[in-house]
């Protein structure tokens, strides 16, 4: 699956202003989704997969993630060890252990996120970060016993949680296997919340399905992504289910402010003085 749809642009089509040669110009452009301008792709990169141009927030993978938001972009990882087993022996279009090796392989990444441990501008913190490069950022078993164990090392280091979402939801290849991480990682945020120390939910485009209805919403602050999707079901199954129109924006994170669903939206570049201020706030 490719998270970014690229056109051509015409220096890269065969024409005989260039003697019906295509220039190689593939994957240095790149169209803005929102604003439909043409971008650099470098200049996209160095602006943190923002566009330039209007500011809409492209996906970022976590590697970039952490990059960002810890202090030198250093971090301690765990549990890059741990691999699914494919407890159902799924297959559809190809077996699922298929697909598992090849996002393995094609992302570096074990499972769909990375779970970190670092320091926010000076504060030690565990942090969690979903990649959605891998198979769309879906939860499994594996995904739910790294944050599992977050959550417990949070508890044992005494330091603050931070998750950054970004989730097609619960992985169906594992079935019910995947949907009883909602409940285990529910439950260890509650010790969490017991020992006192914070968890801070991010949420960015997208997090939906079963994330979102269980530790995506589950923060002592919940705060989003500007124009992130984030919803439980999709909105044509919602419009079917209730006969009506949604309303313009609906599961975007502006309008979830709006109507109470989350605290803050948070541009990508002011996302770490956000979370250190916040961090502050919880210590005091
Ligand atoms: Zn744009």
């Amino acid at each position: 699956m490719s998270w970014f749809k690229r056109d051509k642009p015409d220096s890269q089509k065969a024409s005989p202003e260039n003697g019906g040669r295509r220039v190689k110009t593939e994957g240095l452009w790149q169209k803005c989704d929102a604003c439909r301008q043409i971008i650099w792709k470098k200049e996209l990169e160095t602006n943190w997969n923002i566009c330039t141009k209007c500011g809409h927030h492209f996906r970022i993978d976590a590697p970039t993630r952490l990059r960002l938001l810890l202090d030198g972009g250093e971090y301690e990882s765990f549990d890059r060890d741990l691999h699914s087993i494919d407890p159902l022996g799924f297959v559809d279009k190809q077996p699922y252990r298929d697909k598992l090796r090849s996002s393995e392989r094609d992302t570096g990444l074990n499972a769909a996120l990375i779970s970190a441990a670092g320091a926010l501008d000076g504060r030690a913190v565990q942090m969690c970060v979903m990649d959605p490069k891998f198979i769309g950022g879906s939860m499994a078993s594996v995904e739910g016993e790294i944050i599992a164990r977050a959550v417990e090392r949070a508890m044992e280091r005494e330091t603050p949680l931070i998750i950054v979402s970004a989730s097609g939801g619960m992985r169906m290849q594992e079935g019910a296997i995947s949907l009883m991480q909602m409940a285990k990682i529910s439950a260890a945020l509650m010790r969490l919340d017991e020992a006192g120390l914070p968890y801070i939910s991010v949420l960015t485009d997208p997090t939906t399905g079963g994330v979102t209805a269980s530790y995506g919403m589950l923060g002592d602050i919940n705060i989003a992504e500007p124009g992130a999707l984030i919803g439980f079901a999709g909105p044509r199954v919602i419009e079917q289910t209730i006969r009506q129109k949604l309303p313009e924006g609906f599961q975007r994170s502006e309008f979830l402010v709006k109507h109470g669903m989350l605290d803050a939206v948070v541009p990508r570049l002011e996302m770490k003085p956000y979370l250190s201020k916040a961090l502050r706030f919880f210590a005091a």
